[in-house]
């Protein structure tokens, strides 16, 4: 384990020699002490009670298994280090460009509306929730979990007539179920998610579009934490709105949600009665920032580091290529689960085709303290494992195998850290 977690200690000390360096700021120059208020304003004694933090950052090296963030892989941290870009600047429109044609693949679509929004995976899921949706339209959510019930949430505040279809966790929607409430209430979007992290469930997209597009529904997935860890064929598919994030199997930082509307969905936008009620996630204004419709005209300034970050990142994606990647994320799924099921643990979702390999989702056994065998693995191996959340919360532990951090000796520190804590409470 000490061997494994030598390149954080290195990145440590990288970052002290740096100090210095990194401290000198602005404070070469010393104005003359001369500054002024306007003309009525009242100068008072400066408060200094809050004036801090002093000293650059320091951020102790974790490994992140739970599920999200991941770690970031090297070269798309490096990339947040370059000189910024004007927003508008050229050379920054390109990388845009680059980042949607590169969204085309990951999705593996040929629709011109790819791009990253600027935010996380919920920016993403409420730019597609305030576009797809009029007030008054039907909107049928799949809630397998917390993700579903957030959709639900903020499609109530969007104005949307839901209809909410639930399972146990630990299950997900089976074609018939989904095909019935399709046919029962021809809705205007179905939402389902299709790795859903509360639960550690993957919902089969199978025959979904073509339903779809009989009952004028739009299909609208969340991929937050199963995009390039699990096949995906948004045009194959008939799938018209994804949403995604950036932390998770892209290896990215957090803050920017890969996002794809098909060209049934940007029609549905088009013939809209109203506007959006959302300005800062108006996809006709943020499209137009992006090149969607021709031109280039400002909406809001893009977090350039964090596009340079995504840009690395799918490069990342290109150069292994998705086949890969969802076989290494398989691989290192079977990995974990045959060194959990040789201490007697058993996974939370009972069928094979329903389980999620990128979030790995673990029954806690009778007796065992969970929360003592997640503290066990960061105080000693410096390891992120998680506790359930909503439905799962005191019953499951979670492990993601996501991105960068899908490697063999990662799983292996997992698999330590467990032996380790059952050993702890004597359960080993
Ligand atoms: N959907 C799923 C399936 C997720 O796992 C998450 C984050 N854990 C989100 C949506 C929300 O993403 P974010 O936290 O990046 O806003």
């Amino acid at each position: 384990a000490s061997s494994l977690l030598r390149p954080l200690a290195t990145m440590r000390n990288a970052q002290k020699l740096l100090a210095p360096v990194l401290e000198l700021g602005c404070r070469g120059y010393v104005a003359p002490a001369r500054w002024a208020a306007r003309a009525a304003e009242e100068v008072a004694t400066l408060d200094n009670s809050h004036r801090a933090p002093a000293g650059v950052i320091e951020v102790p090296s974790r490994l992140l298994m739970g599920p999200g963030p991941a770690n970031a892989h090297p070269r798309i941290l490096a990339a947040q280090t370059l000189p910024l870009l004007g927003h508008m600047h050229p050379p920054f429109l390109k990388i845009m460009d680059e980042l949607s044609e590169g969204l085309r693949y990951t999705f593996q679509t040929k629709s011109k509306y790819t791009l990253m929004v600027s935010g996380t995976g919920h920016a993403g899921m409420e730019a597609a929730i305030a576009n797809l949706v009029e007030p008054g339209d039907k909107v049928v959510v799949g809630n397998a979990g917390i993700w579903g019930e957030r959709v639900a949430i903020l499609s109530r505040r969007y104005q949307a007539d839901v209809v909410e279809i639930k399972v146990p966790a630990g299950q997900t929607f089976s074609y018939e179920t989904l095909k019935q409430t399709l046919l029962e209430h021809k809705p205007a979007v179905l939402f389902l998610c299709q790795g859903e992290s509360s639960t550690g469930t993957h919902q089969s997209l199978a025959g979904l579009g073509d339903l779809c597009r009989q009952t004028g529904t739009l299909l609208l997935v969340d991929t937050v934490c199963s995009l390039g860890g699990v096949p995906l064929f948004a045009d194959k598919w008939g799938v018209d709105c994804i949403y995604s994030g950036s932390q998770k199997c892209l290896s990215g930082p957090p803050g920017a949600s890969p996002f794809f509307m098909s060209e049934r969905a940007m029609e549905k936008l088009q013939l809209r009665k109203t506007p959006p009620a959302t300005y800062n996630l108006d996809m006709n204004l943020i499209g137009d920032y992006w090149g969607w419709f021709g031109k280039r005209s400002y909406h809001h300034t893009a977090p350039v580091s964090t596009f340079y970050a995504m840009r690395e990142a799918l490069a990342l994606v290109a150069e292994e290529g998705l086949e890969a990647m969802w076989a290494r994320h398989q691989e290192l799924h079977h990995r974990l689960w045959d060194g959990l099921r040789g201490m007697g643990l058993k996974p939370f979702v009972e069928k094979d085709e329903d389980r999620l390999i990128t979030v790995n989702t673990i029954k806690v056994p009778e007796g065992v303290d969970w929360a003592a065998l997640v503290k066990n693995a960061m105080d000693t191996y410096s390891l992120e494992i998680a506790g359930g959340l909503g439905p799962t919360a005191g019953k499951i532990w979670r492990v993601g195998i996501m991105g960068f951090n899908a490697k063999p000796q990662n799983v292996d520190l997992v698999l330590d850290a467990f032996k380790d804590g059952l050993k702890r409470q004597r359960k080993l």
